[in-house]
């Protein structure tokens, strides 16, 4: 009987067949149960502003001591932010036996959302609506995917009698898409809850489809550089416009701009974007896929790099970058300017501090009259060391449920709560369980949606990896 369902089941998960799948196909008690809690947790506007941050993590921490979680392992910690709203983390452990002398293992994911208007959306964002073959909702992708399959996974093992060889962690935090307070805070106060021997992230990473629903690739997000702000200040007497002078704060600031544009920052590499190189030039054709497999073999060869750099989408995973994004000046249209700014945004690679950047670009402009000021500036992270563990079970638990396809390891240009933990001293591999279209991605905007297929086969996902990272050995 158990063998039986248990292929049903199996059989009910060709994950990649495409948009035509529905909720009425997966009717076994652990997949009601987390559409349930992705429900539920989709209504609940846990935006910046709203409040509800701490609604959804006590509805969280109930669904754990419904699933027989210790009442002394879940906490939901608050925390107030800048603004003086107050929101929360939730933290639950999961005892293992600790047969095998390891360490725990944390499971991320956050549980607020970028707003969303509904007066903009053709659905109301904060309702799960499921329509041919996809669920819409806003975080039915970012993060409530994550926060749901995390935790019904979580629920359905224990129930199934499962029992970790080691802890299992989860923390899910509540301003990732705002100030990314909370992480910080369940990294340093509240470290001896959280501390792993390295972290799994349900909100970056995961399997990539073709137009046709077919699989291309698995990612696992394994660094993330360093988002910087820098202005750019130029002040001047001003004066009349009919008597220019040689300084004027717009010439100053363009030439500054010149050469900020004209200035290349060094090739880096490291572990991950040797790795991601490698096993990007397999499906990359062309002078592209041939400057890929060029540098993963020899980073240091020129070419290679050149051909990359002229890549908008290859260009940051070889170096640091900046760039002009906006910018202001003068006061009337016949006066010399006062003041020119402009916004110069940065991603910098790995191991680069932001200081060291900041003195490249003072020697680059070479004017001292130019002010730089570091306007938004986080704690930059190292990437984290590509783990043959963590790699080989997600390799593992994706072929096994959606066949033969390139695991790619990679380094992100946004930021996550990976880097938090990673600045922690916590390895961190962004990986969600989930498959999606380049056309079907509409996280932070509008109409955000996630295939019904993905998110039922994410829930065999989650499983296979926690099977093969703590399961018993046979
Ligand atoms: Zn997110």
């Amino acid at each position: 009987m158990f063998r039986l369902s248990f292929l049903l089941v199996l059989l009910s998960i060709p994950i990649l067949s495409g948009a035509a799948d529905s909720s009425t196909n997966y009717q076994e008690e652990y997949q009601r149960q987390a559409l349930a809690i992705y429900r539920d947790t989709i209504a609940m506007r846990t935006a910046l502003g709203h409040g509800q941050v701490p609604v959804m993590a006590h509805y969280l921490a109930d669904r754990f001591r419904d699933g027989g979680f210790d009442d002394d392992d879940i906490h939901v910690l608050p925390y107030e932010l800048p603004n003086g709203e107050d929101v929360a983390s939730l933290v639950v452990r999961w005892r293992g036996d600790a047969s095998s002398g390891k360490r725990p293992i944390l499971f991320a994911a956050h549980m607020d959302v970028v707003d969303a208007l509904p007066t903009d959306w053709a659905r109301d964002p904060f309702t799960l609506i499921e329509e041919d073959g996809y669920f819409f909702g806003r975080g039915t992708g970012d993060d409530k995917f994550g926060t749901t399959i995390l935790t019904a996974t979580f629920i359905r093992m224990k129930a199934e009698g499962f029992v970790p060889n080691r802890d299992l962690i989860i923390a899910f935090s509540g301003d990732e898409e705002t100030d990314m307070l909370t992480i910080e805070d369940l990294a340093s106060t509240h470290r001896a809850l959280i501390d792993a021997e390295f972290a799994l992230n349900a909100d970056a990473g995961g399997g990539a489809l073709g137009t046709d629903f077919s699989p291309i690739a698995y990612q696992v997000q394994a660094a993330e550089k360093t988002y910087v702000d820098f202005e750019l200040v130029v002040k001047n007497p001003g004066g009349h416009s009919s008597r220019p002078r040689a300084d004027n704060a717009i010439y100053e600031l363009a030439d500054a701009l010149t050469k900020i544009r004209d200035y290349q920052f060094p090739v880096r590499h490291n572990d991950i974007t040797l790795a991601y190189f490698a096993q990007r030039s397999m499906t990359e054709e062309g002078e592209l896929g041939a400057a890929m497999r060029s540098f993963a073999e020899d980073p240091g060869n020129p070419k290679a790099s050149a051909v990359l750099a002229r890549s908008p989408s290859q260009v940051g995973i070889t170096r640091t970058t900046c760039v002009a994004t906006m910018l202001a000046a003068g006061h009337a249209i016949n006066a010399l300017p006062q003041t020119a700014t402009a916004n110069i945004n940065c991603r910098i690679f790995p191991g680069i501090s932001v200081t060291e950047v900041e003195a490249k670009l003072k020697e680059v402009i070479g004017n001292n009259e130019i002010e730089i000021r570091l306007t938004y500036k986080p704690k930059s992270a190292p990437a984290s060391p590509l783990r043959e563990d963590v790699i080989d079970a997600v390799t593992k638990a994706v072929k096994k449920l959606n066949g033969d396809m390139p695991i790619i390891p990679y380094m992100s240009t946004g930021a996550t709560d990976g880097r938090a933990l990673r600045s922690a001293g916590i390895p961190t591999y962004g990986t969600t369980g989930s498959f999606s279209r380049a056309e079907d991605s509409f996280a932070h905007g509008l109409n955000e949606r996630v295939l019904v297929s993905s998110f039922y086969g994410a829930l065999e996902h989650w499983k296979l990896v926690i099977q093969e990272l703590a399961g018993q050995s046979p």
